[in-house]
């Protein structure tokens, strides 16, 4: 390290502890409050959470669930999507969101993405429909909405459910309305590093149709329809207390949270633009920046660089799926989508988490700046 000594320590890519220390009173209180309560799966929390996930959304319901896994499951089981039938996603994702797809033994099927956005290209859905899809699952990656009047418009005209995965997208908005409002279910993450984390693992589905919220309700808790009585096969999938009650009180802040990405986000793009490619502000779209994530064929050299300084950064994702040997199977090779393709070639994300201070943002820049011009 040649410069600024005030950066002496490692910049990691989140820190958790420092969400959790002005926090701290507050969810030990919780803690100790459900420990003596004795309850500890689907009790209060849990049923209070689902009520402010749903108002906070504009929607009629939401279920806590173990997983956002969890969650693409059992809304796909609910829209009784099953083996023979296709769903269409995007190949730049993380697993969780086409393994949902096999799951429910039906078949995922990759549509390129976008090169600014990163998310599926809506011009290229209508190609890949046949009498076989029953559902498009939408990602709204590192946090940018994904082009939800297109997708709409898609689905209505072939009839098709839509399902979005909202994992890295709580609180973004598209043309004002909440992100996670416009699919027949959509599912939340709240695995630590998500912008609405848990202490452990959750997630919930939410959704404006009844019916699918008490379908997956009832999927989540083996099919009990009354005490030891049993109209289907489901899952244990239950969201516990003490994450539902940490939860409910991170929610608390989430916009603030939010708000500090956002600063974070365009004090970056201010020191990077022209430099590399940066995350697109897209007019009526509030991206919520799970990921700042930016794009430049040199790559590796900045990656390296950043280590030199003690700076953390992340390729996320380094193999698109349908080059994953877990999809081998269904016949894709190099060269299937190029454009995910070659996001995978010189994307790289950086710090980013409220916490992190504008000054270590600043020095990140400065050090990517300098990585570039030599
Ligand atoms: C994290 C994530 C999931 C899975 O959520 P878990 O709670 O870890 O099961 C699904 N899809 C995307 C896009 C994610 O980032």
């Amino acid at each position: 390290m040649t410069e600024s000594t005030h950066h002496m320590t490692h910049v990691p890519m989140l820190d958790l502890k420092a969400q959790y220390m002005p926090l701290r009173e507050e969810i030990e209180n919780a803690f100790s409050n459900i420990l003596d309560s004795g309850r500890f799966v689907l009790g209060e929390n849990v049923a209070s959470f689902e009520k402010e996930i749903a108002a906070y959304h504009g929607v009629i319901g939401a279920v806590g669930l173990a997983s956002g896994t969890d969650a693409l499951h059992l809304s796909l089981k609910s829209l009784d999507i099953t083996s023979g039938d296709e769903v269409i996603t995007t190949p730049f994702t993380f697993i969780a969101t086409a393994e949902a797809i096999t799951y429910v033994n039906a078949k995922p099927v990759f549509v390129d993405i976008d090169r600014n956005t990163l998310n599926m290209d809506p011009a290229q859905i209508e190609d890949k429909i046949t009498e076989r899809t029953k559902a498009i699952l939408i990602v709204h990656l590192f946090g940018q909405p994904a082009e939800m009047d297109e997708i709409m418009a898609i689905a209505r005209r072939h009839n098709l459910r839509v399902v979005e995965d909202c994992a890295q997208s709580f609180g973004a908005k598209y043309e004002g309305a909440p992100i996670g409002s416009f699919g027949d279910t959509s599912c939340f993450s709240f695995y630590p590093s998500k912008n609405l984390g848990a202490h452990g693992d959750g997630g919930m589905m939410i959704s404006d149709n009844a019916k699918l919220c008490k379908k997956v309700e009832l999927l989540r808790n083996h099919g009990t329809v009354g005490p030891y009585i049993h109209d289907f096969i489901g899952f244990n999938s239950r969201l516990d207390e003490i994450q539902a009650a940490i939860l409910r009180i991170k929610f608390k802040y989430i916009d603030e949270y939010i708000a500090k990405r956002r600063n974070l986000a365009s004090l970056y793009t201010s020191i990077l633009n022209g430099v590399v490619q940066c995350p697109l502000e897209i007019e009526n779209r509030k991206h919520v920046y799970h990921q700042y994530t930016i794009r430049t064929p040199l790559r590796d050299k900045i990656q390296q660089d950043l280590a030199d300084h003690a700076i953390s950064s992340v390729v996320y994702y380094p193999m698109p799926l349908h080059l994953q040997k877990a999809f081998d199977y269904l016949g894709y090779g190099k060269g299937s989508f190029p454009e995910a393709e070659a996001a995978a070639e010189d994307v790289l994300s950086l710090p980013i988490y409220p916490e992190l201070a504008p000054e270590t943002v600043d020095y990140i820049g400065r050090t990517i700046v300098k990585a570039v011009q030599g």
